[in-house]
């Protein structure tokens, strides 16, 4: 076995596919699953809590094939890039969550081979995806270790050889003793990459399913995602031959996983989008059929301006920030994790903004969205794992604010003022966009980050944690701001999703950058004045442009009434082009 001496990214990214096939698979996908699973077939086997094992298998067969996405072409896939991965993701999220979950374990799973495997180990293993619709399960949580991996008990020790020398090819095989906690396709899955701790630090092992030793629990009883099978592994003696050791050096196990999360995250980002549209779309039609008090609930201004279209908002910011970090990596910009925050301010506005989508969703419906036939109570059950796995909110709001403090910090605190400066230039160029408050809402988060830095703020982890979220709102209305200036002027991309035209991304951009402003001005001055000592408070919170921040939300209503015009294809109300 060749030991791959440097981890490799050269896999990541690319052209993709064309969007001829894209369209073909995204179509596809919705017909495949809408014949294999109608909706009351979904609802009968999310109330017994049942994985549909076949149709998971059946998605990544000929019948289907959509695991081909995620494997190059070199190993038998059609080398889907990390833009085609979301586009398939959010549709799968559209149809069910569950069992969007399981297609992903096994992309996942295989991973660790893409990412760090000998091109042997790649050859064999994601051919085996790629030709036998193989499943996998991505084995690296424990019952004590969750958001901290590096606490894992599960152990590899060598039974003869070893290969901590990265020089030398691992030999020999090696015994794995363990338990892993809430593994997706757990007790369906064909193969296993299961991170362990080896001599040499921890490392991944491909363990196939029959193996002696290896066994799993009987399923979780779930929240949601009920038609996804998780489950708890238990590795005793497990023994496996030194070529399963991903990679053949020891130690890169960690390594292997973070330098994917910018990928990865932007999948369960797309999750987010899938489930809080569904639920959004399935209010917006509820809204027009439903009369109360003499005409419908669309038309309720209290209706649409609380229950729709700030979640629209907010979930449109956050796939401003999908479409921007998938067209980078695909452009070869996420090496070695180099776009691992922007992944993560992905996967956490997205998956935030999807849950509470889909909560407003059976609020919108009444008392018939709290039953089960309307289907929005399971969106908001199914969507709600998304906050949790790949990374908590927390865990996120942590790497976006720790990564972010270090710029501002490096940079004298010109890392945001500077972006501030390039958004607020389009406003020159095109005012009806809403740059002028996205970079307020900028020039206010420079602002907080040099007052906590000038009152010691960030010592408290509860400051660090909140500036992480004020981070990604304040970055997510500068990208839909771009992508609002895109739309309008050279084009979005060729595969990017086309739910607003050019004029309604202007309106929805606007509604957004004022939300953002909004929170990092008030939220970044409590939590500033809050955190200070009592006498330096005033002080720290001074310079902060607050009367600004209250005077961009001129125009506020008649920029949502825009967007509820658009949403429910109505004349619109309020201009759409250029605004004072
Ligand atoms: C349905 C389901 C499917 C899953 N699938 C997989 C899978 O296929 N493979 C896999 O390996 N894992 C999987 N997981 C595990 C998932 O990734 C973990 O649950 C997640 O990483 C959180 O870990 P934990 O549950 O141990 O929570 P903990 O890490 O104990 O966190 C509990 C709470 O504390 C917060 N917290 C943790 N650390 C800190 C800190 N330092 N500061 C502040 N707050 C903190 C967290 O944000 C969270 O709110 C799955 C989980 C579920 C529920």
């Amino acid at each position: 076995m060749t030991p791959a001496t440097t981890p490799s990214t050269a896999h990541l990214g690319g052209a993709g596919l064309d969007l001829g096939t894209l369209n073909l698979m995204l179509e596809a996908l919705g017909a495949f699953v809408a014949a294999e699973l109608p909706e009351e077939r979904v609802l009968e086997l999310d109330h017994q809590d049942v994985c549909p094992e076949d149709t998971v298998r059946a998605m990544c067969s000929d019948a289907l094939g959509v695991q081909l996405v995620f494997i190059p072409e070199a190993y038998g896939g059609l080398g889907g890039n990390a833009f085609d991965s979301y586009r398939v993701c959010e549709r799968m999220a559209h149809v069910d969550i569950g069992l969007g979950t399981s297609v992903f374990a096994t992309f996942l799973g295989s991973d660790p081979v893409l990412m760090g495997g000998t091109e042997e180990q790649r050859k064999e293993w994601l051919g085996r995806v790629a030709e036998q619709g193989v499943i996998f399960a991505y084995g690296a949580t424990e019952p004590e270790a969750g958001s901290d991996l590096a606490a894992m008990t599960t152990v590899a020790v060598p039974v003869d050889g070893s290969a901590t020398d990265p020089e030398q090819p691992a030999s020999g095989s090696y015994r794995i003793n363990g338990r892993k906690q809430w593994i997706s396709n757990g007790s369906i899955a064909d193969a296993y990459t299961v991170l362990a701790m080896a001599p040499g630090g921890p490392s991944w092992f491909l363990v196939e399913r029959g193996t002696v030793g290896l066994s799993s629990a009987p399923p979780e009883d779930k929240h949601g995602i009920r038609l996804s099978n998780t489950a708890a592994l238990f590795l005793d003696d497990v023994v496996v031959p030194a070529e399963n050791l991903v990679g053949g050096v020891e130690g890169r196990g960690l390594t292997q996983a973070q330098q994917v999360f910018g990928y990865t995250r932007l999948m369960v980002a797309a999750f987010g989008l899938g489930g809080g549209w569904e639920a959004m779309d399935r209010a917006i039609r509820y809204s027009t059929e439903r009369v109360q008090g003499g005409s419908p609930l669309s038309e309720k201004q209290g209706y649409t301006h609380k229950l729709i279209v700030p979640h629209v908002a907010r979930l449109e910011a956050a796939r401003a920030v999908v479409e921007e970090t998938a067209s980078r990596i695909d452009a070869g910009e996420g090496v070695g994790g180099a776009l691992n925050t922007e992944g993560a301010i992905a996967k956490y506005l997205a998956t935030e903004a999807g849950t509470a989508a889909a909560d407003a969703a059976i609020q919108a419906h009444g008392g018939y969205g709290y039953t089960r036939p309307y289907l929005v109570e399971k969106i908001r059950r199914d969507v709600r794992i998304t906050t949790i796995y790949e990374g908590t909110s927390e865990i996120l709001e942590m790497t976006i604010a720790r990564d972010r403090w270090q710029q501002h910090l490096k940079t004298r605190g010109a890392y945001y003022q500077d972006l501030a400066a390039q958004i607020r230039a389009l406003h020159g160029a095109r005012p009806c966009i809403g740059a002028d408050t996205a970079a307020l809402a900028l020039d206010c988060l420079a602002g907080v980050l040099e007052a906590c830095r000038a009152g010691r703020l960030t010592r408290n982890q509860h400051v660090l944690l909140r500036l992480g979220e004020l981070i990604a709102y304040a970055e997510a209305a500068a990208a839909l701001v771009r992508r609002a200036d895109a739309a309008a002027g050279a084009g979005l991309p060729e595969k990017a999703d086309r739910r607003f035209d050019a004029a309604g991304l202007a309106a929805v951009s606007r509604v957004f950058a004022r939300e953002a402003a909004t929170k990092v001005a008030e939220e970044g001055t409590r939590w500033v004045v809050g955190a200070a000592d009592p006498g330096a408070a005033r002080d720290l919170a001074a310079g902060l442009p607050l009367d600004a921040t209250r005077a961009a939300q001129t125009g506020l209503i008649a920029d949502m009434d825009a967007v509820a015009d658009v949403l429910y294809a109505r004349a619109t109300t309020s201009p759409l082009k250029d605004r004072p």
